[in-house]
């Protein structure tokens, strides 16, 4: 007879809600153990007791068969006691464990086999816009409260069915514990309203909201993490039509192709574009654009396209609606997206003329995920849909901290048991429904994970007056204040658990609290995260008047950096045309009337975007630059204009004098909004050069969003250029930036 024993198994990682305990179960029938498997906080946990070499294959396959959805982090195994189990059964879960790092898995895309059903007349969900299984569907916008069972999400108030509860209950069946398991017989439906038509509910709302996108109508469409405002992309008027309700001039949409076919039409896309474009997140894919659709993405090289995720996607493309759609968060302005029935039928009338509406619930908003891959790798400009909230970096720190991102392109972090994991981009917290989303999403995770406010160390920027500082100081517990752009150096590192390694840091931004209370953006940092960063060199500073105004306006910016030279041409005259804003602002500056200084990267972009001709207000952040940047890919390489480096400072003028003197003398704008990004990308090769002795560039902040300038930038330094793939490069990521400078001052205290 074979020698006979038994293991404890535990495994930590993205292991709930991706069928990991079916996946079990069924390991364990065929290698004939007996035992058994449930959700505990802290992770799966399985007991099994059989013959020895079955359990010595078991323990391998756990790790090395997991499923697809599931990554498995760490599994702690040792031997059990045999209790005589006569079969394998899967066991409700322990509400009772102590410390919770069960990490719930993010949305995921509607998978190959759901599709196949949903296409099939004889299959049961033929059509059935809520189809799913243990492999694909919702779960971070369901889920109410961990561990994840269905009671505990969205799709509690619908009883299964005796057909879907029979598979919910089949180990062999691929709905085994699915928890949003539902059926057209037992679950919620979509239904169409509005435009003064009767309700039609199912397949009929669906082929009725497909003929009004051909018709060229504006449909809000509710997706998986909230509502989108859809329409036909090929059609002017209709997209014409959006911009104008929507009070959205400029800012480009983001479209969804009907297939991949299509999308190659779209965008120039390489393996691994398209990898990312098909992966099981769906993000928005950003990439230069093959063909222009009339109003989509005025003045941009690019465009942003996404494949269709939720089976209702499939079914619209499938009932007729134009193959491109025209797919923008459904909100008015600048607020965040509208996620809520009532709240979508209430704001968004005058806007939509027709609502596709879901029953399911969205437990809370999670906008789509914007991504791109380039030369110097792949990177995220917004942590969303189908990524929130995994744990994505390891931090140093037995301590749960809480880090609460800035006041644009908020996100935050929370590191439980050593884990950091981020939220979904929650937007610039200007506006009320931002910061209520943020409390939300602060109080949303801190439930989830188990955390009291008084036991987290609570990081937070040094702005004094961030909406994000204000709320952070008003918790219990112990604060700590992280410069911004330290904490985009940071971020960088995070993403590499490179916590002692010294390097150069850049942080290129528009906007960020100084140590000095002035207003940085162009610095150069030495060190490392454990032993802190020092400021070695910086852009020149100038004058900024009218402060946070100055942003919105390239010439004000311009009226600052200029303010430095003398012997200006009349810059209200061709080639530049400068508006009278232009002159207020000098006279500003001239009489120190709400006059600040910055060393903004940002803004000589726009000062740059001035002199080359966008002398408007933008629309939307980083526009002026995003136009600079346009332009720029219409020249080739060419040589740059001087930007020197002297004591430590890097001085614009000459650059900025060049500029104006090309500019007057009639150069192609094209060719000098070309050197000037040579000019910068020099620049930084240089600062690198002189202090780095070899270590790596980290490089992070909102201008390095940059297509041009990050992949000039690669060509020159390759490997020794290190860049955010995991955060935004935006203050999106500040958060896990603040987090590791947080653990490691946090450490640093308590050694003291
Ligand atoms: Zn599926
Ligand atoms: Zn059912
Ligand atoms: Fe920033």
């Amino acid at each position: 007879m074979a020698a006979v024993g038994a293991l404890d198994l535990r495994i930590h990682g993205v292991v709930q809600g991706v069928g990991f305990r079916p996946f079990v179960y069924r390991l364990a029938k065929r290698h004939a153990l007996a035992g058994w498997v449930l959700n505990g906080e802290s992770g799966v946990v399985v007991h099994v007791e059989g013959a020895l070499a079955a359990l010595d294959a078991f323990a391998h396959a756990v790790v090395d068969e997991a499923p697809a959805a599931a990554t498995v982090a760490s599994v702690q195994t040792t031997t059990g006691v045999r209790e005589g189990f006569r079969d394998f059964v899967i066991r409700a879960s322990d509400p009772t464990a102590d410390r919770p790092t069960a990490r719930i898995a993010p949305d995921m895309a509607a998978c190959d086999a759901c599709l196949r059903e949903l296409f099939d007349p004889d299959d049961r969900r033929y059509k059935y816009p809520y189809i799913n299984c243990t492999d694909c569907g919702p779960r971070y916008s369901i889920v109410l409260a961990l561990p994840y069972d269905r009671p505990n999400t969205t799709m509690a108030p619908w009883a299964m069915c005796a057909r879907c509860a029979a598979e919910y209950h089949d180990p062999a069946d691929r709905r085994f514990h699915a928890q949003p398991v539902a059926c057209p017989a037992c679950g919620p439906t979509y239904v169409l309203r509005g435009d003064g038509r009767e309700e039609l509910r199912a397949a009929a709302a669906i082929d009725a909201a497909a003929a009004l996108l051909r018709d060229g109508a504006i449909v809000a469409v509710k997706g998986i993490g909230g509502y989108h405002l859809a329409c036909d992309a090929a059609n002017a008027a209709a997209v014409g039509a959006l911009r104008e309700r929507k009070y959205r001039k400029e800012r480009p949409f983001a479209v969804m192709a009907r297939d991949l076919a299509t999308a190659r039409a779209l965008i120039e896309l390489d393996g691994e574009a398209e990898a990312l474009l098909a992966s099981v997140a769906r993000p928005i894919v950003l990439a230069p654009a093959r063909r222009i659709l009339n109003g989509v993405a005025p003045d941009n090289r690019e465009l942003g396209v996404m494949l269709p995720y939720a089976p209702l996607h499939h079914l619209l493309f499938a009932s007729g609606a134009p193959g491109v759609l025209v797919l923008t968060s459904a909100n008015r302005s600048s607020e965040p997206m509208v996620f809520d029935n009532d709240e979508a039928l209430a704001s968004l009338a005058g806007i939509a003329d027709a609502f596709l509406t879901g029953e399911r619930r969205i437990a809370r908003r999670v906008d789509d995920s914007v991504a791109r891959v380039t030369a110097a790798g792949p990177s995220v400009l917004r942590r969303a849909r189908g990524l929130a909230p995994q744990a994505i970096a390891t931090i140093p720190s037995t301590r749960p901290i809480l880090a609460v991102g800035g006041d644009l392109k908020n996100a935050i972090a929370l590191v439980v048991g050593g884990q950091a994991f981020v939220s979904q981009h929650i937007g610039d917290l200007d506006h009320v429904p931002a910061r209520d989303a943020f409390d939300e999403t602060v109080r949303d995770l801190c439930a989830m994970y188990g955390m009291r406010e008084d036991e987290l160390l609570v990081a937070h920027d040094a702005h004094p007056e961030y909406a994000s500082t204000v709320y952070a100081r008003a918790m219990a517990g112990e604060h700590v204040a992280i410069q911004h752009h330290r904490a985009h150096v940071a971020s960088v590192l995070a993403e590499r658990g490179a916590w002692d390694l010294e390097v150069v840091g850049a942080a290129f931004d528009g906007t960020g609290y100084g140590d000095d209370g002035t207003i940085w953006g162009g610095e150069f940092f030495a060190g490392s995260v454990r032993g802190g960063f020092t400021r070695v060199a910086h852009l020149r500073g100038a004058p900024l008047p009218g402060g946070d105004a100055a942003a919105r306006f390239p010439v004000q910016a311009a009226a600052g950096f200029l303010s430095e030279l003398s012997d200006l041409p009349d810059l209200g005259a061709a080639p530049f045309g400068f508006p009278a804003r232009y002159e207020h602002a000098r006279a500003m500056i001239e009489k120190n009337v709400r006059v600040f200084r910055t060393t903004s990267m940002g803004r000589l972009f726009d000062t740059v975007a001035a002199l080359l001709g966008f002398t408007r207000e933008i629309t939307f952040e980083g526009q002026a630059a995003m136009w600079l940047e346009h332009l720029a890919t219409t020249a080739a390489e060419t040589a740059p204009y001087d930007f020197p480096l002297s004591a430590g400072e890097l001085d614009h003028r000459p650059l900025l004098r060049a500029v104006i003197d090309d500019r007057a003398r009639g150069r192609d704008a094209g060719v000098i909004a070309r050197a000037f990004h040579t000019s910068v990308v020099g620049a930084i090769v240089r600062v690198h050069g002189e202090l780095g002795e070899g270590r790596p560039l980290a490089a992070s902040g909102g201008v390095f969003q940059n297509r041009l300038l990050v992949e000039s930038l690669h060509a020159r330094l390759g490997a020794a250029l290190w860049l955010n793939h995991v955060v935004p490069a935006n203050d999106g990521g500040l958060c896990l930036g603040q987090a590791a400078l947080a653990a490691t001052e946090a450490r640093a205290r308590q050694s003291v």
